[in-house]
C-alpha cells in the first residue's frame, strides 16, 4: 500500500491549485480522465467549449488575479465583456437597470416609475424576492430580476437568502434615471475587463497550475472509500488500489463524499440533506456560419424558453471556433427528480434549445454543424433561507473530523475559480506550517 503524506480528493482547479502549492509528498486523485472539473473544457471538430458555462477570470483579490495570469504565461489575453438582456426580442445592456431605454417605452415606464415610487424603499428585506422590490421597486423586479434569478436559481425567490446580494451590481439612481431616458452608463465596472487563455478553453488555467506540482496527479482514479485508520486515512479507489495519508483534502462535492466515507458523523449526513444544489444541462452548438455577434452572453429571463443564458465563445477567443464559424452555448438549470428538465434525453434537449434558438432569430437551424449535450449534477448550491446556519454546521462537523474541505461544492458555497485558489493558498500555508 502507497502511504503519502498529503492526499487530494478531485482534480478541479481546488486540488490541482491547492497541490502545487505544496512539496513533492502530495498526491491528487481524479475520477475523469482529465483534470479540471468545473473548469473542464471540450474541444470537438474545431469547436471549444467551457462545459460547465463560460468562465472568465477575474478576481477581487489582485494578487491572486496576478498569479492565474502568470501561470497562464503566454496563453492568456484581455476580453471585454459584452453581456446583454435578450427581453421581448431586444438586446438590453446588462445590468437591465442601466439600460431602461432600450426597453419598448410601456416597460421603460413601468421600471422607472417602480424605481422612483418604491413602497419597499424602507423595508427591512429578509428574502432575495423583497430583497429586489426594495432596490429595484416592481417593474425591475417582476419583469427582469425575479423571473431570471427563478430560472437560474430553480427556486422561488421568496426562498432565497441574501448571501449573495452583494454579487449583484446596484447602479447609483443617477445611472438608473440617465438609463430611462437614454443616457449611457456603464454600470458593472468590476467585470468589463476580464482574462482568459488564448488557446484551449479556460481547462488550460488547471493544466496551467497542474506544471507547478511537484507531486503527482492521477487520472481515471475514483475515488471508492475513505475512512479514518488510526491517525491516518486510509483511501481506496475504484480500480482496487490502497493509499494511506497523513493529512487529507477533499475537494470532491459533499454529497459525493458523503458516498463514499463511511464513518462520516451521522451530523454531517443529516446537515449535508438539508443543503440544495440546482444541475446544469449545458447544450453546445457549432454552427458554419458567422453572424458575428460581438456578446459575451445573453441573460434570458423568459420564463418560456428554456435557457437563461446564452453565450458565444468566440467573443472569449478567436480561437474557439473555426474560420468563419461561430457556436453558442444555452444553459439550462434543472433539478433531478423535480421539474422534468433532468430526466428530459440529450435529443430532446438539444431539439428544444435548437427550436427555441430559430424561434428567437438568435440561430438558422441549417447552419448547425456540431451539437451536443452535457449535464453536470453539481451546478449551483441554492442559498435558501436555512443555508448559512446549515452550511456553516456542517463545515464545523467535518472539521472536528481532521478532514479538510477546499472548493465549490466541497464547502458548498458559491465561489469561483479565484477564490478556490486563494482558499488553496491559505490552506496550503495551514498544511505546511509546523
Ligand atoms: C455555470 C458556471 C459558470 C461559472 N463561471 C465562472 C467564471 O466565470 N469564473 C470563475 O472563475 N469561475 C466560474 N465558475 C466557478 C468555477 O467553475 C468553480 O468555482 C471551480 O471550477 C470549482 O472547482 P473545484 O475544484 O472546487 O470543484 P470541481 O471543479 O467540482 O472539482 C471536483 C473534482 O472532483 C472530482 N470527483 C468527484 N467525485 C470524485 C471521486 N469519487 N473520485 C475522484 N474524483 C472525484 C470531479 O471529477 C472534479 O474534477 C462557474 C461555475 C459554473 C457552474
Amino acid at each position: 500500500m502507497t502511504h503519502r503524506s498529503i492526499g487530494i480528493l478531485g482534480g478541479g482547479i481546488s486540488g490541482v491549485a491547492l497541490a502545487s502549492f505544496l512539496g513533492d509528498d502530495v498526491e491528487v486523485v481524479e475520477r475523469r480522465p482529465s483534470i479540471g472539473g468545473l473548469c473542464g473544457t471540450i474541444v470537438e471538430d474545431g469547436f471549444t467549449f467551457d462545459a460547465a458555462g463560460p468562465h472568465i477570470m477575474f478576481s477581487k483579490n489582485k494578487e491572486v488575479l496576478n498569479l492565474m495570469v502568470e501561470t497562464l504565461g503566454d496563453n492568456v489575453h484581455q476580453r471585454r465583456r459584452e453581456n446583454k438582456i435578450w427581453f421581448k426580442g431586444r438586446f438590453v445592456k446588462y445590468p437591465f437597470e442601466n439600460d431602461l431605454a432600450s426597453l419598448p417605452p410601456q416597460d421603460n415606464f413601468d421600471c422607472i416609475y417602480g424605481y422612483i415610487v418604491n413602497p419597499h424603499a424602507g423595508d427591512t428585506p429578509s428574502n432575495l424576492s423583497e430583497w429586489s422590490y426594495k432596490t429595484f421597486g416592481a417593474g425591475i423586479s417582476e419583469k427582469y430580476f425575479i423571473p431570471y434569478n427563478e430560472k437560474i436559481w430553480n427556486y422561488p425567490a421568496t426562498k432565497l437568502g441574501l448571501e449573495f446580494v452583494e454579487r449583484i451590481p446596484k447602479p447609483p439612481m443617477e445611472d438608473v434615471l440617465k438609463s430611462s431616458i437614454g443616457i449611457s452608463t456603464e454600470g458593472y465596472l468590476h467585470q468589463l475587463h476580464f482574462y482568459y487563455p488564448i488557446e484551449g478553453g479556460y481547462e488550460s488555467l488547471v493544466h496551467a497550475f497542474a506544471k507547478n506540482v511537484r507531486g503527482d496527479i492521477r487520472t481515471n482514479w475514483r475515488v471508492a472509500s475513505v475512512a479514518r485508520d488510526g491517525k491516518q486515512w486510509r483511501v481506496t479507489s475504484a480500480g482496487g488500489e490502497e493509499r494511506t495519508y497523513d493529512t487529507l483534502v477533499s475537494t470532491l462535492p459533499i454529497h459525493e463524499l458523503l458516498k463514499v466515507w463511511a464513518d462520516a458523523p451521522d451530523d454531517v449526513h443529516k446537515l449535508a440533506a438539508t443543503l440544495h444544489y440546482n444541475s446544469l444541462i449545458n447544450v453546445l452548438i457549432g454552427c458554419n456560419e458567422d453572424r458575428g455577434y460581438p456578446y459575451t452572453a445573453l441573460y434570458v429571463p423568459d420564463p418560456n424558453l428554456l435557457f437563461h443564458r446564452l453565450s458565444f465563445p468566440k467573443a472569449f477567443s478567436e480561437h474557439c471556433v473555426p474560420a468563419g464559424s461561430s457556436s453558442i452555448m444555452a444553459e439550462i438549470t434543472t433539478n433531478e427528480g423535480g421539474d422534468g428538465v433532468w430526466e428530459m434525453s440529450d435529443e430532446a434537449i438539444i431539439d428544444r434549445t435548437i427550436r427555441e434558438l430559430e424561434m428567437t432569430g438568435l440561430a438558422d437551424p441549417n447552419t448547425i454543424v456540431y451539437r451536443k449535450a452535457i449535464r453536470f449534477l453539481y451546478g449551483y448550491p441554492v442559498y435558501d433561507l436555512d443555508y448559512r446556519a446549515n452550511v456553516t454546521a456542517m463545515r464545523n462537523a467535518v472539521a472536528a473530523t481532521g478532514l479538510h474541505l477546499l472548493g465549490r461544492f466541497a464547502q458548498f458555497d458559491y465561489i469561483n475559480s479565484d477564490v478556490c485558489i486563494e482558499r488553496a493558498i491559505a490552506l496550503s500555508k495551514e498544511l505546511s506550517s509546523p
